[in-house]
């Protein structure tokens, strides 16, 4: 099989380690994981290597993404916020939905009771991070709303943090998670099953044992995916942090000047470029641009090549003090950030290619 690029090379044996290594973790801690699909868009043998992992319940922010898994055995969580518009597909592939207007879920409970079932739901608690969840102050309220919907049961509550406000998870704004909770029990005599604590930025708190001992589930998703934690970026002990790779091939190379000539003006992306004077270099041209990729979120593997830029289709490289000779139709390599996985995953112009494929293509 001749391979098409640019495409994303996935080691499913390096998601499953992964899986491994974070579910070890975070099961010290008594916490329940659920693996995050939505970076790469729920792709079944992704999700497979995670169950193969150990993973038994997983989450993603689109509907769609949880239909295309909905022969897959495990328990599934939408993550973003319900539409009201799709509750009855929120109600047939999610077990469990996180939400935080009243609104919809009457909506998801009229959908359920037409189903003739029963829906899950998580309400999220807004602790300070500014994107969803409903205020702590208002909790109490809304939770006595949902108690009197016959066909939803309210087995949760979650907070998101470190996404929108940068806010860092901590004992503090966890903590009132926890206090939620207790109050819901004294007020309706409920035991809340769930008490998600956010997402792979709230593993450091689990690396330095900070972690409030009644949170009992993350939502994992870069930590599994790039081995990394969210809240400084530091690698997972033992974690591989190149189970995603992406390669391009070069269709151009020529010395040139670093500094254009003529009038500079905007650049395709209504930029004005600045250009520091390096002298001649050696130029590769990788076919592969921003609509496919997020430049800043590209690390080529070879440490002797930098990246000059990229317009649409196009990404330029400097290969001057690379040990590599290259020449057109050679591929380079690159890791990618959390951003720029998102991108290359979710565009139809990047090819991927499975650890298994690989090996039927050998073998063919
Ligand atoms: C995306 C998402 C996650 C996973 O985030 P990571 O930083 O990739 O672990 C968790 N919870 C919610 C609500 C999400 O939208």
């Amino acid at each position: 099989m001749r391979k098409r690029y640019p495409c994303v090379e996935v080691d499913l044996s390096k998601v499953t380690h992964n899986v491994k290594e974070v579910l070890s973790m975070c099961s010290k801690k008594g916490i329940n994981v659920i693996g995050v699909t939505k970076v790469f868009c729920a792709e079944t043998s992704i999700v497979q290597a995670m169950l193969d992992g150990g993973i038994t319940h997983i989450g993603d922010s689109r509907i769609q993404n949880l239909k295309k898994v909905k022969d897959m055995n495990c328990k599934k969580t939408l993550l973003r916020i319900s539409m009201e518009s799709e509750a009855e597909d929120v109600v047939k592939y999610s077990d469990i939905s996180m939400n935080s207007e009243l609104n919809t879920i009457e909506v998801l409970d009229k959908a359920a009771k037409s189903l003739g079932k029963i829906h899950n739901i998580v309400l999220m608690v807004d602790v300070g991070d500014l994107r969803e969840g409903v205020l702590e102050e208002d909790v109490i309220g809304i939770v006595k709303e949902i108690l009197k919907l016959e066909n939803i049961r309210l087995v949760g509550l979650g907070t998101n943090v470190t996404c929108y406000g940068g806010v860092l998870p901590d004992r503090n704004n966890l903590g009132k998670l926890v206090k939620l909770k207790h109050d819901i029990k004294a007020l309706f005599n409920i035991e809340l099953s769930i008490i998600s604590g956010g997402n792979s930025s709230s593993l450091y708190m689990i690396m330095n044992s900070t972690i409030p001992v009644e949170i009992n589930q993350l939502r994992i998703g870069e930590g599994i995916v790039l081995g990394r934690e969210t809240a400084f970026g530091q690698l997972i002990p033992n974690c591989y942090d190149d189970a995603f790779i992406l390669k391009g091939e070069i269709v151009e190379i020529k010395n040139k000047p670093t500094v254009p000539k003529g009038t500079i003006g905007m650049d395709a992306f209504g930029q004005r470029p600045h250009f520091e004077d390096k002298g001649i270099r050696k130029r590769a041209i990788v076919a592969i641009g921003r609509q496919d990729i997020k430049v800043e979120g590209l690390s080529p593997l070879d440490k002797n090549i930098s990246i000059f830029g990229a317009s649409s289709d196009h990404l330029i490289l400097d290969v001057t003090d690379s040990k590599s000779q290259f020449k057109v139709g050679d591929i380079v390599k690159f890791k990618m950030d959390y951003g720029c996985l998102l991108a290359a995953m979710t565009s139809g112009y990047v090819e991927k290619y499975y650890e298994e494929e690989l090996a039927i293509s050998i073998v063919v």
